[in-house]
């Protein structure tokens, strides 16, 4: 009797060993289609990420640019002082969520004047610019901007700005590029559309750190020193740190380090007190 219970022994473990051995190779199965799926996840993920590539990618348009910027750089004509608010009323508020998107008013038509409120020049994506309203770089921007380089290399900090003025031309070019490589989606994050641009007021300075080409149009530069002294400091030359972190739903653009708006020293100093973006001190 022996015999036959040791082989049925030897029946029922290879039955486990085979049972076992199927396990293994379903629990290997999962775990492999887990991984592949994970994968794919990551790499959609990054693909919508527009930020490092986009980045490195402006590095080359920065050439371009600051061509562009000196060779439009021609009249300066002065702000003309009477406000217009023709573009305000005729987008009612209540529309808004419904017919935005990525933050434009679809169908918005050009406008034949540029919009002041309160004196101020608004180029957002509520308020576009003609297409042919090119003023070049504003003049006391610029005088403004080389008194704060020369305190900021006292402090320790060479600062350049790679890109000022922009023609509408110029930043119809590079929003299609960038819409062409990422899609309009995330091109609406960090590019303007042309006539929505604040460089085609004059008024809007990139900066960056001479010798940290690297930083330029990245979110480290606001880390660095270089950065913090700008956010501290820029107000007392008539600058504001346009778009910062967090305000994307109201600015409708990204954070960006870089990007500076001249205001004039009062008014500059009044926004930076308030803690609040041009967008919510002026209330539009
Ligand atoms: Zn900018």
């Amino acid at each position: 009797m022996t015999g036959p219970i040791l082989n049925n022994k030897k029946k029922n473990k290879s039955k486990y060993i085979i049972i076992a051995i199927i396990a293994c190779v379903l629990l290997i199965a999962i775990i492999v289609t887990a991984v592949i799926v994970n994968d794919s996840k990551k790499e959609i993920e990054e693909q919508s990420k527009p930020n490092e590539a986009v980045e490195q990618n402006i590095g080359e348009d920065i050439q371009e640019t600051e061509e562009d910027a000196s060779s439009d750089n021609k009249q300066d004509e002065s702000t003309p002082a009477e406000e217009n608010s023709v573009q305000e009323t005729e987008q009612p508020k209540t529309d808004e969520e419904n017919t935005t998107v990525g933050g434009y008013i679809e169908g918005q038509p050009e406008p034949t004047e540029p919009t002041y409120i309160d004196g101020v020049l608004i180029a957002n994506k509520k308020h576009p610019l003609p297409s042919d309203f090119a003023p070049g770089e504003n003049k006391e921007a610029r005088a403004a901007f080389e008194d704060m380089a020369q305190d900021a290399k006292a402090a320790g900090f060479e600062l350049v700005a790679f890109s000022t003025y922009r023609s509408y031309e110029y930043q119809e070019t590079l929003y299609n590029n960038y819409v062409n490589r990422d899609g309009k989606e995330n091109a609406d994050r960090y590019s303007a559309r042309p006539g929505y641009s604040e460089h085609q007021t004059g008024l809007a300075f990139d900066v960056g750190e001479k010798g940290k080409e690297d930083l330029w149009l990245t979110s480290e530069f606001g880390e660095t020193a270089a950065g913090k002294w700008l956010v501290e400091n820029a107000h007392k030359y008539g600058f504001i740190l346009r778009y910062p972190e967090g305000k994307e739903n109201i600015t409708g653009y990204m954070y960006e380090s870089w990007h500076f708006r001249y205001l004039g020293v009062d008014l500059a100093t009044k926004v930076k007190e308030s803690n609040l973006t041009l967008e919510e001190y002026l209330g539009i």
